[in-house]
């Protein structure tokens, strides 16, 4: 069986965990301190923030923001539940936009239509790695400030609706010359298991707010306290002689980023951009040399007007196909073992979603997408002898269920 994007867990990673049990310090310390530095320096955003998850990082600056009750955030109906759900944890209310067909991307005229004078944040996501119109986005945030009302200092201070990109997909992509990260006042990585960089679980908050006006240092400060019960010192500044005593300054949450997630993150940052990123590019266009031939296949966009994508997923979408034929196909892939995926099915078809009286067939091209699409493996370890295995799969059971359905 050709998994769909198992971790590459090799002799180097295995030694820095190793390295780092050793070490004696296997909580938040020095590896978690240097992979924050390091991620800053490679994204060029200004100060950034390791935790144990992205979905903790987008609720953390969702509650950090004021986000609650009473308030609206504007996401796309085609992304991964988390990110709506951290919405529902802040008691707000998700207001779900359709997408574009070309990029899977929200599109930023569906964005303005849902502006109210509720709307407190602005939640794009950055699809299989392929960053938002952030220009856009942030334009519109700014040009609607008149309908923005500030119910705290910091929404005072900004001035307008915040952009926080979901950008679990998009750690290495890039916009003109900034890469994510660096493109909108925060944006939150994830290093999950299956995403690009894998810390095994883990994320990233990079702030990136307009400085002087905000002290992105500061913000960073406060929110390792904020992360980690309110608590005025972390473990490690409380392993200097005689500094025991620690006062809890509000009711924080616990979401901080071990340091043996940071071992392998750091090892995994070193060798993105000249050996995993190469060979995930490597991967898409064989790919695409593969299946580009045959004009039922609608290719993915990985690079367009400056854009560059991260390489994060293979979304391959069969033209003109029912969601039951794609389910088909998935099936008759499934059979020749290979392991597929979709990505993803719309947050508004959940049933949580769906009780609360959502409703995802209304963004057409959302559903569009969704019936259509078929996530094809893409993995640091995948062979060439492999990724041809994958596309004849594919072809063969297009050919197959196809052709059942033009025969009967
Ligand atoms: C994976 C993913 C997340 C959640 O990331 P975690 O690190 O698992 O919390 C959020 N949004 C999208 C689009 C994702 O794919």
């Amino acid at each position: 069986m050709i998994p769909f994007s198992p971790p590459r867990i090799d002799d180097k990673v295995c030694n820095e965990v190793v390295a780092a049990l050793k070490s004696g310090w296997i909580t938040t310390g020095p590896r978690t301190k240097k992979f924050e530095k390091e991620i800053t320096a490679y994204c060029g955003n200004k100060a950034t923030l390791c935790l144990n998850s992205a979905t903790a990082g987008l609720e953390i600056i969702l509650r950090w923001f004021g986000v609650g009750e009473g308030d609206e955030v504007i996401l796309p109906a085609y992304t991964y539940s988390a990110t709506a759900n951290v919405v529902i944890h802040c008691g707000a209310r998700p207001v779900f936009v359709d997408v574009n067909a070309g990029d899977f991307n929200i599109d930023p005229e569906e964005i303005e239509k849902a502006i109210t004078s509720k709307t407190k944040v602005i939640m794009p996501v950055d699809f299989g790695g392929m960053p938002c119109d952030y220009n856009a986005i942030t334009k519109l945030a700014i040009d609607n400030k008149n309908k923005f009302v500030a119910a705290n200092e910091i929404q005072k201070k900004l001035g307008r609706i915040l952009v926080l990109s979901d950008s679990a997909h998009s750690f290495g992509a890039s916009s003109g010359t900034k890469k994510a990260g660096a493109l909108c006042d925060v944006s939150v990585f994830s290093f999950h298991a299956v995403k690009n960089l894998s810390t095994a679980e883990g994320g990233a908050v990079a702030l990136n707010f307009e400085e002087p006006l905000f002290n992105n240092e500061e913000i960073y400060k406060y929110l390792c306290v904020k992360t980690l019960h309110g608590q005025n010192k972390d473990a490690l500044a409380k392993t200097q002689k005689g500094n025991w005593r620690y006062d809890i300054i509000e009711a924080g949450y616990k979401c901080n980023m071990t340091d043996l997630s940071a071992a392998i993150g750091l090892v995994e940052l070193e060798r993105y951009d000249n050996d995993t990123q190469v060979k995930r590019k490597h991967i898409i266009d064989s790919y695409n040399k593969l299946l580009g031939n045959d004009n039922r296949f609608q290719l993915p966009l990985f690079e367009d007007g400056g854009r560059k994508s991260s390489y994060h997923l293979y979304p391959l979408r069969i033209k003109e196909i029912t969601e039951e034929q794609r389910d088909a196909i998935m099936r008759e892939i499934f059979e020749k073992d290979v392991s597929v995926n979709v990505h993803f099915i719309p947050v508004p078809a959940m049933s949580f979603y769906r009780n609360l009286g959502y409703d995802a067939r209304v963004f057409k091209t959302t559903w569009d997408n969704y019936s259509r699409e078929i996530s094809l493996p893409v993995f640091y370890d995948l062979t060439d002898e492999q990724i041809k295995t994958v596309t004849q799969a594919v072809i063969e059971s297009v050919n197959k269920v196809l052709e059942k359905q033009n025969a009967g």
